[in-house]
């Protein structure tokens, strides 16, 4: 048994066994698939062949003007492979008789491939294996679309191990599959790191050389709470970890009781607990849980995942299935946040040395109008039905505020000509988590009919601090000063203007934080589903002139860490 130590990214305990995910491996599901389905399986594997040529034909430019015509001709060989008749007859002929999906037989004809070449006597054939090899592999990845592995194939619950995991790879784990995850890399308010507490998954990141030390089948215990791994762990630690275990959901449950109750303050203030999603299928979570609406819908989400993005009337039906579900509560929707640690292949996004301050959220959405107007015209229908707002992510300033509802302007007035339905009085609200639009919130309150605070990113931009670097994340600190005075002043002016303020970044659902973000004036807490019956727990045990109090004296105080102690004794004297 050893213990190793990584950053606690999803609150909870998981044991289980461990399923290591290479950098490059692929898990490839067999399913049965009917008759009529077969011309579009021969499809995209015709479209997966042409990618896979057109990537090669890339490449062999790339390095021929990088090292040299020779070094280049080496791709001839994958060409070749490519071209291979006899492996591309095999497999639509398989395809014909077995009706199985194609990602799977194409996977058995290239391990057979790789079998014969291996066993053949002549060093020339066998030194294709490898040409063979990678060729093969990336016609795969993109059969499979980008995803390496579908965690939906695993038969008993697994520990996922990785070196890093992407937030789609995580989107597309599983409950009853996975019941951890544990990552070499990664911060706490990485988009993996949120997914993981969606999905109510137990999550370490940062666990330093963690995916060479395990092997997939060894026992596992991951320690949410504390960040904790431990391999093979002993009779007596796992004695002790289930009893953790049992002790974390009492405490659950304890905070369950006030998850129909309305967040009201012991002194009558009446406060807004709603939730965070990435995807549709969170609603019955948010329900269960006693969500007053949704405070964040990550819309990028449903452009993971698949070959093409959504179109219009795919986005209306989301939208509208969400915004009915919830009625009469509200849905925050903002539009696509891509970029910085979100990648979608459908855009080609050039790869940038500085994602997080490059072609992100509101910056790619002007730029490319074609994109932002057909989710805009999709929200704005679904606006007719439920209780829909809008929120824009990564405003810099005033300016690009203007843009977008100058663009929103437009496919109302589309929207019209067309005769279909739409709220003409939809809200429109600003996410602030650049520090400038926080330092700005005074002109952008004119504006903006609500602020949203995005403190995943409005820490990491005011911090200088990557929120996906487990390196740094010593520094990143919701408790700096610089933070609480931003956020006071965000407030402040949102309250001069006579806006609301929610929080939709993670720090609305620390419950230490709470405390003291109810003594700064904030409006509503966004938080991940299964935290808000603690929010509302917290926010009934407290008098908001006490928390006025506390804000004040957290404010004098000169470090992070002085905050931290400060509220944390402050929590413990409340709740226990
Ligand atoms: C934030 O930045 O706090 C936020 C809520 O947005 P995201 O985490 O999706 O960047
Ligand atoms: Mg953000």
């Amino acid at each position: 048994m050893f213990k190793l130590k990584g950053i606690a990214a999803a609150s909870g305990i998981s044991i289980g066994p461990a399923y290591k995910i290479g950098k490059e491996e692929f898990v490839v599901v067999k399913y049965a698939i009917r008759e009529e389905e077969i011309p579009v399986q021969i499809q995209l594997f015709e479209e997966a062949l042409i990618k896979t040529r057109r990537e090669i034909i890339g490449l062999q430019k790339r390095i021929s003007v990088d090292m040299g015509q020779d070094e280049a001709q080496i791709f001839d060989a994958h060409l070749l492979v490519l071209e291979d008749r006899m492996l591309i007859e095999e497999v639509i002929s398989r395809l014909k008789k077995g009706q199985l999906n194609v990602a799977y037989i194409f996977s058995e004809v290239l391990k057979r491939y790789i079998q014969v070449f291996s066993n053949i006597e002549d060093e020339y054939l066998k030194e294709r294996i490898s040409d063979i090899n990678d060729v093969g592999r990336r016609i795969l990845r993109n059969l499979l679309g980008k995803g390496r592995t579908n965690f939906q194939d695993f038969k008993e619950k697994v520990v996922i191990v990785a070196h890093d995991l992407s937030p789609s790879d995580t989107a597309a784990m599983h409950k009853q599959n996975v019941c951890a995850f544990v990552t070499d890399i990664g911060g706490k308010t990485s988009h993996t790191a949120i997914m993981a507490k969606s999905l109510e998954i137990p999550a370490v990141v940062g666990v330093g050389g963690l995916s060479n030390t395990v092997k997939t089948g060894d026992l596992l215990i991951v320690d949410g709470v504390t960040g904790a791994v431990i391999i093979n762990p002993d009779q007596a630690t796992l004695e002790e970890y289930r009893e953790e275990e049992k002790k974390l959901k009492g405490i659950v449950e304890r905070f369950l009781v006030s998850k129909d109750l309305p967040p009201v303050t012991l002194d009558k203030k009446t406060l807004q607990v709603l939730a965070n999603i990435e995807l549709p299928e969170e609603v019955p979570a948010v329900k269960l849980h006693g969500g007053q609406g949704i405070g964040l819908y990550r819309t990028e989400f449903l452009y993971m995942n698949r070959k093409d993005p959504p179109t219009e009337e795919q986005q209306y039906q989301a939208y509208k299935y969400v915004a009915e579900e919830l009625a009469p509560h509200p849905v925050v929707i903002r539009t696509l946040d891509l970029g910085g640690d979100k990648f979608l292949s459908q855009f080609e996004v050039p790869t940038e040395i500085e994602p997080f301050l490059g072609w992100r959220a509101i910056r790619f959405c002007l730029a490319r109008p074609d994109v932002f107007k057909m989710q805009l015209r999709a929200i704005l229908r679904a606006s007719a039905h439920g209780k829909l707002k809008l929120m824009y992510p990564m405003i810099s300033g005033v300016e690009e505020l203007r843009q977008a509802n100058k663009i929103l302007e437009e496919c109302k007035a589309e929207l019209k000509k067309q005769k279909i339905s739409f709220n003409k009085d939809l809200e429109v609200g600003v996410m602030i988590e650049v520090p400038s639009a926080a330092l700005t919130a005074d002109i952008l309150a004119q504006e903006a009919v609500f602020f949203s605070i995005g403190t995943n990113d409005l820490i990491q931009y005011s911090l200088a601090v990557d929120r996906a670097n487990e390196k740094v994340a010593y520094l990143y600190e919701p408790t700096h000063p610089a933070i609480l005075r931003m956020i006071k002043n965000i407030i402040d002016h949102a309250h001069k203007a006579g806006i609301k303020v929610a929080m939709c970044g993670e720090m609305a659902g620390e419950p230490m934080l709470v405390l003291i973000l109810l003594g700064l004036g904030l409006d509503e807490f966004s938080v991940p589903p299964f935290l808000i019956p603690e929010t509302k727990f917290i926010i009934r045990s407290v008098k908001i002139s006490a928390m006025e109090k506390l804000a004040l004296e957290a404010l004098k105080l000169t470090t992070a860490k002085e905050v931290e102690d400060f509220c944390q004794k402050k929590l413990v004297e409340i709740i226990g």
